[in-house]
């Protein structure tokens, strides 16, 4: 079978056109091929968004063509439940629909019929299905129709936000494994893969420790803490699983508390859940958040950073290097509506993991890769695949000149030109420019639109930058304490070089601080009077991205003598939340001052409050630009 998809391969893209020739003709080759990494996979939501089985058929057809085996199938979570489970019909009528925020209802599910036909489908294509039903925490759904399994009894809704919630199984009723056996029996006979996934992520412990039931449980199998708990719960079902000819694999967080006896490990929050599962003779799925993560952007994770990933752990001894079975592309689908949304973040990147997992990762193979990858694309068109982009396809820097600005699009690939455009209001039309080096320029803060093109035609959506020039552009800006490393934007330049961000958090323009506040001196390159100092801070209470407490100003002219700024009216307009991420303007009116030094002080929002599914947890303060005017 992966024979034939080799040879498939090598008739690309002709074969694939549907031109009808008497012959096919291949020159003499000999072909030598097999698999580095017996587990290739793609992980799917299908929870936060719903998928439609004929989608489902394509990415089979897809897996298989790339020579992957495995579709691991998320079917339950907070957001939806969706497979057909009979014994407790509510789980279809409740679990598998939310309301949104809007009032709209959202939802859908896989019939049992639906299910069959999808395993048959990959069976023929030697592609193994494994379903996926998420315990005990990302429970919230089945919870809804059935509150009695939580541990305060509810009421309880299907959740129709992002993020981790609090409402899980209760570990202290027997009803719960009835309950969560009953449906692996129902799960076992559609699905026989060798594996059962049970999750096992995230499950925060909140209730568990203020239940009695919990509480009780723990006493009497003698567990030290909610993480025995866990691992107690997780053993249970391994045993039922165990005890009807399957293996359990569950996400790392299995290793806490204890990990049981045969379970395999997918390893997510990097590759060290893997590693120390391997060195307890455990096997383990690679698909770290560094690599294999295909629902973030090309920011984090390119097609050169994902063909880039090794399975194997770099510092897990020769000898445990066999209990890693492979990796999985994991597509999250909480900003994935849509088909078209879906391909566009799986294409062309899981090519390049699938690459990775059949001839063995060789970072010096990319160039050849690259290259062979382009003469895909027709057939990935013949297949319906509205690909998305290899690598961001630009970046972006502000040069200042005598009395304008440059705005200089860098790192572009040698294969991509772009169009620009600075949006104005009043006109209906956009009127675009070919991008020729230095040619965009800047006589004051603008909007400018950037449509990459490749081979004449646009390539990946345009990117709206917003510009600000102010009295601080390109001034020195002095740290005390850090930037937290995760988020560094452009380091010490970031917050003065005119780069304004966006609703997506790791633009490369929001920098972040991780429970410590911002605390800085700007100076001005001459001294200026300044009657407006601006800060976009960035609000995602699900990503414990918070807006400041409070603000400090204080001036000097000399960078040693300081005085309080006073402060006249804080304007704050934040603007409407795209998918609960918002960005909050606020503008602080200070009395007309002489200064050449600003300092300034943004409090760190601080503890995440009660209200949070994390509270007690440091928040996050991210920080664009500080615009001095
Ligand atoms: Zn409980």
């Amino acid at each position: 079978m992966r024979g034939i998809q080799t040879v498939r391969q090598l008739f690309v893209p002709a074969f694939h056109s549907g031109e009808k020739r008497q012959a096919w003709f291949l020159p003499c080759l000999k072909i030598e091929d097999k698999p580095a990494f017996e587990h290739r996979g793609l992980m799917l939501d299908v929870c936060r968004h719903f998928f439609e089985k004929e989608i489902i058929f394509k990415y089979i057809d897809l897996l298989s063509f790339y020579k992957m085996n495995i579709l691991h199938l998320h079917l339950t979570e907070d957001q939806g439940w969706r497979i057909q489970i009979d014994q407790y019909p509510k789980l279809n009528e409740i679990s598998s629909y939310r309301t949104e925020k809007d009032g709209s209802v959202y939802g859908g599910y896989y019939t049992k019929d639906d299910l069959k036909e999808i395993v048959a489908y990959a069976k023929e294509r030697h592609i193994v299905v494994i379903p996926e039903i998420e315990l005990p925490g990302h429970s919230q759904a089945a919870l809804a129709a059935y509150p009695q399994l939580s541990c305060n009894g509810g009421p309880i809704e299907v959740v129709n936000d992002w993020g981790v919630f609090k409402e899980i199984y209760c570990a202290g009723n027997d009803s719960t494994f009835i309950f969560l056996e009953t449906i692996l029996l129902e799960v076992m006979e559609i699905f026989p893969s060798e594996y059962i996934h049970i999750g096992g992520d995230e499950a925060p412990k909140f209730r568990w420790e203020n239940c009695p039931k919990c509480q009780q449980r723990m006493k009497e199998e003698n567990l030290a803490d909610e993480h025995e708990l866990q691992s107690y719960f997780i053993k249970r079902i391994e045993k039922f699983l165990n005890d009807h000819g399957r293996k359990l694999i569950g996400w790392d967080e299995i290793l806490e508390g204890g990990l049981s006896e045969n379970a395999t490990v997918q390893s997510w929050r990097g590759m060290d859940g893997g590693r120390l599962a391997a060195e307890q003779k455990h096997y383990v799925v690679m698909s770290p958040t560094s690599h294999c993560y295909l629902d973030y952007g090309l920011d984090a994770i390119d097609l050169k950073k994902i063909y880039s990933f090794n399975p194997i752990p770099a510092n897990l001894v020769a000898e445990n290097h066999k209990y890693i079975l492979g990796a999985e592309c994991n597509m999250w689908t909480e900003h994935v509506p849509d088909e078209i949304n879906l391909d566009s973040k799986v294409f062309p990147r899981m090519i390049g993991l699938a690459e990775v997992l059949w001839s063995g990762p060789d970072t010096s193979r990319y160039d050849d890769f690259y290259n062979r990858l382009q003469k895909h694309y027709p057939v990935l068109e013949l297949f319906d695949v509205r690909s998305g982009m290899e690598n961001n396809p630009f970046g972006m820097q502000v040069i200042e000149e005598d009395n304008y600005y440059t705005i200089l699009l860098t790192d572009m690939q040698s294969d991509i030109s772009a169009k620009w455009s600075i949006r104005n209001n009043q006109e209906r039309e956009t009127t675009w420019f070919e991008y020729e080096d230095s040619n965009i320029k800047l006589m004051s803060s603008g909007t400018l639109l950037i449509q990459p093109t490749k081979k004449g035609k646009n390539y990946g959506a345009v990117t709206t930058t917003n510009i600000a020039l102010h009295k601080a552009t390109f001034a020195d800006v002095l740290y005390k304490g850090e930037w937290h490393y995760s988020y560094p934007a452009k380091g010490e330049s970031s917050l003065t070089d005119g780069l304004i961000g966006s609703h997506n958090f790791r633009d490369g323009n929001w920098q972040g601080f991780w429970g410590t506040d911002l605390d800085v001196i700007v100076e001005l390159r001459e001294q200026s009077e300044v009657s407006k100092v601006k800060m976009n801070f960035l609000e995602y209470s699900n990503a414990w991205i918070m807006i400041p407490k409070d603000f400090h100003l204080a001036y000097s002219l000399d960078g040693i003598l300081y005085k309080p700024l006073e402060i006249m009216h804080t304007i704050h307009v934040g603007t409407n939340a795209q998918e609960g991420i918002r960005i909050n303007p606020f503008i602080l009116d200070v009395k007309p001052t002489q200064l050449k030094y600003l300092k300034v002080n943004v409090e760190n929002y601080g503890k995440l409050p009660a209200s949070h599914e994390a509270a007690g947890q440091d928040a996050w303060l991210f920080i664009d630009e500080i615009i001095v005017e």
